[in-house]
């Protein structure tokens, strides 16, 4: 496995498989990595022939008072768990390497689906989003791009972004990676006290109660109710819970296959979760 660091680095590692027409297999993250980053490269391993992951806290999709200084990097301990995956080459670039030093005019948006959930308790996160993701695009050219379900709203921007502008690259949405005990994977989950983590997984137990009772035929409005309810009594600081169709638009009865979102704080955490319900007819 190489490590490049920098965009001429990368290109002069990658163009040998770009002459020989090889598929070329791209994960994007921002390091600190566990089983769900390590199951996206899975799934590129399987579908490419050279997997590049990239690692890079990325400054334009943090807030001012959000976590980008204290973000965790662990080069070294991720270095070694892409190599036991197959990844061929791991981009892990500085932020002057990403941004130079020349103001940067171009900004990127995706409209309407940024609006909600995610984007109303961080403004400005989805066009930094969209615009490191067209960034390393444009540096990987990646036949495939592989995204976790995890961040949902994340991945509906990718496919809209990749969509509206053309990109000529195929995006991959890969299932949430859990622990036994239903908490959805994620880098953030170091931050939890050992009380919290305890009471973390209580997201996914009440996401699975609400398909439960919606399944039965109790009404879309009173299972968010319920949700929320629960998440306050177990002592979350519920930011959002929501459904919405696969696509993102609202909905108001269980008529047709639902996701349900959640994005709550326990202490200073926040998490987000969500579930894919089929509604069968
Ligand atoms: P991040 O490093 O948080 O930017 O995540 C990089 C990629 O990994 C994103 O596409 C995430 O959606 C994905 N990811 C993070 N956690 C999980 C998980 N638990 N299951 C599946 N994908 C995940």
């Amino acid at each position: 496995m190489k490590t490049e660091t920098t965009i001429q680095g990368l290109s002069a590692s990658l163009n040998p498989a770009r002459a020989s027409r090889k598929i070329i297999g791209f994960v994007p993250t921002m390091g600190n990595l566990h089983e769900g980053h390590l199951n996206l490269v899975r799934e590129a391993r399987k579908l490419c022939d050279v997997v590049v992951v990239s690692i890079f806290v990325n400054p334009i999709q943090f807030g001012p008072n959000e976590d980008f200084d204290n973000y965790p990097r662990t080069l070294e301990q991720d270095s070694h768990l892409l190599a036991e995956v197959g990844c061929d080459i791991v981009f892990a670039p500085s932020v002057e390497q990403m941004y130079g030093h020349q103001p940067r005019l171009t900004n990127i948006s995706v409209a309407e689906i940024t609006n909600d959930l995610c984007g109303l308790q961080r403004p400005g996160h989805f066009d930094g989003v969209a615009v490191v993701v067209t960034k390393l695009f444009n540096i990987v050219q990646p036949n495939y791009a592989f995204f976790g379900q995890k961040d949902y709203q994340q991945l509906a921007v990718i496919k809209q972004l990749v969509r509206d502008l053309n990109m000529p690259i195929d995006v991959i949405g890969v299932p949430i990676t859990r622990a036994a005990d239903g908490l959805a994977l994620s880098s953030r989950n170091g931050y939890l006290s050992e009380q919290d983590r305890k009471t973390a997984p209580t997201i996914y137990k009440t996401l699975k109660l609400a398909e439960e009772n919606l399944q039965k035929g109790q009404n879309l409005s009173d299972v968010l109710v319920q949700i929320r309810a629960d998440l306050t009594a177990a002592g979350f600081e519920v930011d959002y819970v929501e459904a919405r169709t696969p696509m993102l638009q609202k909905i108001d009865q269980f008529d047709q296959d639902v996701v349900l979102f959640v994005a709550a704080k326990l202490g200073k955490t926040r998490l987000i979760d969500n579930l894919q319900i089929k509604h069968s007819s």
